[in-house]
Order: structure tokens, then sequence, then C-alpha cells
């Protein structure tokens, strides 16, 4: 079978475009299950049966940027825009620790509001508990980058999104590909764990792009990895568009594991938003982390990236009891964890 040589190829760290692209389109479910079994083996002989949580904390839907596909863009006047105060962001770490969490993930929109206010939320984390902390707060000069690592900030989450040029052009009016990319670099220089990730599914995207943004995550050598389905928002140019192939999405992970061996790969919320079971089915084949979310309830309903994400009316204790059961039921457990990319 002709799968059987690409896996073997991508095992012995050959990577041909074509032959990711093979397996990203091929029709034969055999071919597809060797994939998701290999991947799954993979992940297994690094991280065993342990997944590990990271809180998110939706700290501020305020962005500067127009991104074509988000809801919480610049241009949505419909969106009620909240920041959470520095004060309750440190509370709600201290909270999370409690209840067994390790890592935090702080998310925004590009917000310069945060810009220095951040520094001291970073410091005072730090001061009260032992969790790492992970920024996802967008493209950012070099030294501000370096003022947060020096706060003690360990990760940084900046998806690349695609990286074809063109396909970059028409999903960002007011964004430039080889700027985010040396923003990666930049945060690799800084010495943090440095994750990225794509969308699947977007309008215009090939499975040639895709093949060449899971070679990408390989030569920057990202630590971690986040893929999920492109889900159209209705009030954002990319309103009609379809949501991405759930399937798809699947072969993208299992990939992503085969080609980066030790990456932290979290089944993500959009996912399990196209797919009732869509994270346990990633963890399946390749993830390792589940991101539960710890917004405060009251703000979750307007930090609405794309139409009928999932969790909303949750609050923090439900989704953790969630996420148990999730892992089991792929076979998994959650582990209380810093989460740290695995050296092999
Ligand atoms: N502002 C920061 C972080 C918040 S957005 C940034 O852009 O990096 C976090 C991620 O949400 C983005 O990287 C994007 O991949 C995802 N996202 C945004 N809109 C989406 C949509 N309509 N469908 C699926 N994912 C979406
Ligand atoms: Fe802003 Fe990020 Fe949404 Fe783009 S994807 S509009 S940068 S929050």
């Amino acid at each position: 079978m002709k799968a059987h040589k690409i896996i073997q190829n991508i095992q012995n760290e050959k990577y041909i475009i074509d032959e990711i692209t093979y397996l990203l389109a091929t029709k034969n479910q055999s071919e597809a299950d060797l994939l998701y079994t290999a991947a799954h083996q993979q992940c297994l002989n690094v991280y065993g049966e342990n997944v590990f949580i990271r809180g998110i904390i939706e700290l501020s839907n305020n962005c500067s940027k127009n991104c074509n596909y988000c809801g919480i863009r610049r241009g949505n006047s419909k969106v009620e825009r909240y920041r959470i105060s520095p004060q309750d962001a440190v509370e709600l770490a201290v909270s999370a620790e409690k209840v067994g969490y390790k890592t935090m993930v702080i998310q925004s929109g590009e917000d310069a509001y945060y810009d220095d206010k951040l520094v001291d939320i970073i410091r005072e984390i730090k001061k009260n508990t032992d969790i790492a902390i992970t920024l996802s707060v967008g493209e950012k000069p070099y030294d501000l980058y370096k003022e947060w690592k020096k706060a003690g900030a360990d990760r940084f989450l900046l998806r690349i999104e695609t990286t074809n040029q063109e396909l970059f052009k028409t999903l960002h009016p007011d964004d430039d590909l080889d700027h985010r990319t040396e923003c990666l670099y930049n945060l690799k220089k800084l010495d943090y764990e440095v994750g990225t990730g794509i969308m699947i599914g977007l309008p215009g995207q090939t499975l040639e792009m895709i093949a060449k943004d899971i070679i990408f995550f390989k030569e920057l050598n990202a630590d971690m990895i986040g893929v999920g389905p492109f889900i159209p928002h209705e009030d954002t140019p990319f309103k009609d568009h379809k949501s991405s192939d759930f399937e798809l999405t699947l072969r993208v992970v299992a990939l992503t594991r085969l080609v980066t061996k030790s990456a932290n790969i979290p089944a993500t919320t959009a996912m399990g938003t196209l797919d009732k079971t869509g994270r346990q089915k990633a963890l399946k084949v390749g993830a390792n982390v589940i991101m539960p979310n710890f917004t405060p309830q009251s703000y979750r309903k307007n930090y609405q990236l794309y139409d009928n994400k999932i969790c909303i009316n949750e609050g923090a204790d439900q989704c953790r009891g969630c996420i148990e059961s999730m892992a089991v039921d792929a076979g998994k457990k959650i582990v209380i964890d810093k989460g740290f990319r695995k050296k092999i």
C-alpha cells in the first residue's frame, strides 16, 4: 500500500510534499487508518497515555486587527467588548491552580491596553502560584516579548494560519506573513516554548498548501501546534464560506504528530465544535493536550471567534469534569503537570 511507504518515509524523516498531500487526500479508509494508528503510536511512545491540560483565560476581546475569518475582528461592531482587569486575571490563575491546573494560557485580541500591564500580571501570577504561563496575544515587538519573558512567561502561541503568501493576504487585510513569521523566530530566540498552527478548510486553501504548512512546523521546530477547522462566523466577510471537513482536520493532526514526533498538540475546541466527539477523536490520532476554557462565564459569549463555539454556558468546574471523561473515552488520563514538550 502506498500509504505504508509514505508513513515509513516520514518516520525516517523524509518529508515529501507530494506524499504528505497524498495522505491528506486519500479516500481509501484503510490508508487513513494506517496513518491514524501510526500517529497514535507515536504519541504513546512520547507521552504515554498522559493528557496535559491548560486552562484558557480569554483576557480581552478588543482587537486592532481585522482578520476576515474572526468573529472579534475590529470591524465587527456587534461585539460587546470587554477587558478582564489585571487583578481578576491574577485571581483567576490562582483559582485555576487550586483546581489542578499547572498551566494557564492567556489569550486575547491584539489589545495594546495590556502591553505594559501584562508584565505585572505575569509577575503576580508567578509570585502567587507555581504554574506555567502561555501567552497568546498576537504580534508584538521583540522588546515587548523580551519583557514578558523576563517577567516569567514560559510559552507563546502564535498560529501562522497559513504559510502561503497569497492565501495569507486574502485572510488578513492588515497583516503580513513575513512579519508574523519573524515574530515566531523572535520568540524562539527569546527562548519561549513556541506554539504555532493553522486553520484547516480556509477558503482558497489547497491540500498542498497544508502539506507545506506541516513541513514548516518541523522547520520551525515548534514546541506546540494547534490545528483547528475553520468555522465561519456570521458577522465576518467569510460568513458564507463553509466549515472545514472534520476528517481533513483529523488527518492534519495525525500527520503533524508523525512529522514533529514530540510537539504538544491540543485537541482543539474548534474540533469539538465541528464534531461532538471531535476532541476524543483527536486524542486518538496524535493529540495529547486539552485546553478547557477558564474564562468567567459572563465573558464567554463575547469571545466568539466562530459560530456555535461550545462550552459558552458551562462554568470552569463543569469544563474540568467534562475534560476528565473525554480523556478516559480516548483511553487516556489527565495528568497534573506543567506539560513542557518532552525532549526525545
Ligand atoms: N489574537 C491572537 C489570539 C486570538 S485568536 C491571534 O490572532 O494570534 C486565536 C486563534 O483563533 C487564531 O489564531 C485563529 O487560528 C483562530 N480562529 C479565529 N477565527 C476562527 C474561525 N472563524 N474558525 C476557526 N478558528 C478561528
Ligand atoms: Fe484579532 Fe486574533 Fe481575531 Fe485576528 S484572529 S481578528 S488578531 S483576535
